[in-house]
């Protein structure tokens, strides 16, 4: 993201961002609530309009032709409650990318298998905890083959056991190299995954740098006080 701007009416939620997320790098975001992180996640996903600045992924500067290039996982999970685990994650392969069906369900069931929910494929998201769909969330934004994932606090709806199974999920990702960026209040987990951290406050990048430093010794008075608050 370059010089990125986004308002809704009067309200100017971005102000002049700028974010470059290298191949296999892990970036936490964090900030204190309404500071325009979700924002930030929406534009680069175009869910939102940004109101300006500029966007790319590996050079692809064309708007349409972005959409391969990456999957958002929500902290709500957002699966469609009518279709069974094995249609969530098949569906857009094979309707929207008009892949091999047989290619399509064999990596489904080797994503599945990956992330311990074999044995699930015809049970619908109502039948599953909250850690299992949100692990289906993140088995079809795989599916996808995005070259990078965005992750909306995705285990902030989650109790403190089923956070650490997403959480363990989300660090095998980064060992495999995913390029990811996290929105997220677990402090801990960001220090260990992350090869920076960004901090955002009113809509601006106030601090960043590696976790070490923006965690553990952060410059910035606002920083200072945000994660006092997290103690
Ligand atoms: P949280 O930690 O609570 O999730 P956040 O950092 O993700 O907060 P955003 O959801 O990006 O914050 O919201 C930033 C600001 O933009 C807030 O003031 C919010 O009310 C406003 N906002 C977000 N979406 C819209 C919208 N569609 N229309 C109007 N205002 C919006
Ligand atoms: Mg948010």
């Amino acid at each position: 993201m370059k010089n990125v701007r986004k308002s809704f009416g009067s309200l100017e939620v971005l102000k002049d961002i700028s974010l470059n997320v290298k191949e296999g790098e892990v970036v936490s975001i964090l900030g204190p609530s309404g500071s325009g992180k979700s924002t930030l996640l929406r534009c680069a996903t175009q869910l939102e309009t940004m109101t300006s600045g500029n966007l790319s992924y590996m050079g692809e500067t064309d708007p349409k032709k972005m959409m391969p290039y990456y999957g958002l996982v929500f902290q709500n999970f957002n699966l469609f409650p009518h279709y069974s685990v094995m249609k969530n994650i098949t569906d857009a392969p094979i309707h929207t990318q008009k892949r091999n069906k047989e290619e399509v369900y064999q990596q489904a069931e080797a994503l599945l298998k990956k992330l311990g929910l074999e044995g699930k494929e015809n049970a619908y998201p109502c039948q599953l905890s909250g850690g299992q769909q949100q692990r289906v969330a993140i088995a079809r934004a795989l599916a996808m083959k995005p070259k990078m994932l965005f992750f909306d606090e995705p285990t902030s709806a989650l109790d403190p056991e089923l956070t650490a199974e997403i959480l363990k999920v989300l660090l095998q990702l980064a060992k495999d190299k995913m390029t990811m960026v996290i929105v997220t209040h677990e402090i801990d987990f960001a220090r260990h995954v992350s090869d920076r951290v960004v901090f955002i406050d009113g809509g601006v990048i106030v601090e960043e740098g590696k976790p070490e430093d923006v965690i553990d010794h952060p410059s910035n008075e606002r920083t200072q006080n945000f994660l006092k608050k997290l103690q």
